[in-house]
């Protein structure tokens, strides 16, 4: 084992020299799990939890525990419940629960379902390895009347739509192709899933921080119980679709809508159900208070907050109208009055038409 410092956490993990595959670390290789590309996504975690300031934290896939501790040592979450499925985890978290002294804690070796059933917690985490879905209803049941509950997602593939059965067995949706703008259908369709599963448990979401980077999907909801609630989450859900021939997109809560594209008449791909309302609450972002890469991301999360859903990828968009690449995103956003988007960094969104769109592209592109 090494020792090793992230935030103000100090723990104990696996020596990455003994796990590495031709010359990489690969952290799937290790005995207990710990991934310092997911830092970002811990940091981010922990100024949410910061603001939110739950009493009980439930990091239902704890693996090294480095998520818990952070959760007690940086947010002031009182009570932290660490569990992990796979035994030698838990012998590492309860080392490093003690290297750290975090004066009150759970620690249990459960399948998370079967713990999230029994346990309630104001904030739970859920990063298992691939898809979150498995977890979803346990967690909605867990969270009791309010609650907040974090998901990862790395399982890009059937989210982007480049799987489609693996997406519909796992979200319940259509993803037959990938789109230009890929990364927010992915998201989209998994708080699509997250909005049905607390409706069966008559509860209703607000994701209040939504964000891809590298190789992950985070996803924060609050969630409130009540069957209006979840009734109204209901009605946020619809379909998007492009076009293939002329780059236009449309989205609908009635999918009937987007069977032919209304520029060029040709048939669109349609994605869905995916939830259409909205990715970030504007005033929790300005709450955090983050450094770095993290601050960075956030920054361009708060830029886009009140963007409409689904940017305009600009170098997809200018190959399929056959023209030379976009030389200046800021050009198009000036001229679109858009917003950047942390999806993409050649990705607009704007307000304005299509036409008007392509208005701009031509203007700047010969
Ligand atoms: N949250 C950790 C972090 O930030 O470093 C990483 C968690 S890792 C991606 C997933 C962990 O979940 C592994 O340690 C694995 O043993 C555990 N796990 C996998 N399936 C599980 C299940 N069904 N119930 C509980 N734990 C599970």
């Amino acid at each position: 084992k090494i020792e090793i410092k992230e935030g103000k956490a100090v723990l104990h993990i696996p020596d990455p020299k003994e796990y590495t595959v031709d010359g990489k670390f690969d952290p799937a290789w290790s005995p207990v799990f710990y991934n310092p590309r997911m830092k970002l996504n811990r940091d981010i975690s922990v100024a949410v939890a910061k603001v939110f300031s739950p009493k009980t934290v439930i990091d239902a896939f704890s693996a090294s525990g480095v998520r818990g501790i952070r959760y007690a040592l940086e947010s002031g979450v009182g009570h932290i419940i660490f569990n992990d499925v796979d035994k030698n985890a838990v012998d590492l978290i309860k080392e490093n629960i003690e290297l750290n002294s975090i004066p009150s804690y759970e620690i249990y070796n459960m399948e998370a379902n079967a713990l999230l059933d029994v346990k309630r917690g104001v904030f739970i985490d859920i990063d298992p390895f691939g898809s979150p879905s498995p977890f979803i209803q346990a967690s909605m049941r867990s969270t009791g009347r309010r609650g907040l509950i974090g998901f990862t997602a790395t399982d890009l593939s059937p989210l982007e739509g480049s799987s489609p059965k693996a997406c519909m067995r796992k979200y319940g949706a259509t993803n037959k192709r990938k789109l230009s703008f890929s990364k927010e259908v992915g998201i989209r369709i998994l708080i699509g899933r997250i909005a049905k599963d607390a409706a069966v448990e008559e509860k209703g979401i607000f994701p209040v921080l939504s964000f891809y980077h590298g190789h992950f999907f985070r996803v924060f909801v609050r969630v409130e119980e009540g069957a209006t609630k979840a009734d109204n989450s209901l009605e946020k859900m619809g379909f998007v679709a492009e076009c293939e021939r002329c780059g236009y997109h449309k989205f609908s809560s009635d999918p009937c809508d987007l069977r032919r594209c209304d520029y060029c008449g040709c048939e669109m791909n349609v994605a869905g159900p995916l939830w259409l309302g909205q990715l970030q609450d504007k005033s929790l972002l300005q709450q955090l208070h983050l450094e770095g890469e993290a601050e960075k991301i956030v920054s361009k999360m708060r830029a886009e907050a009140t963007a409409p859903p689904f940017y305009y990828s600009l170098d997809k968009l200018s190959s399929r109208l056959r023209l030379s690449a976009v030389p200046s995103t800021s050009d198009i956003v000036e001229c679109t009055s858009g917003f950047y988007t942390h999806f993409d960094p050649k990705g607009i969104k704007t307000d304005l038409s299509f036409e008007k769109v392509i208005e701009c592209i031509k203007k700047f592109v010969r």
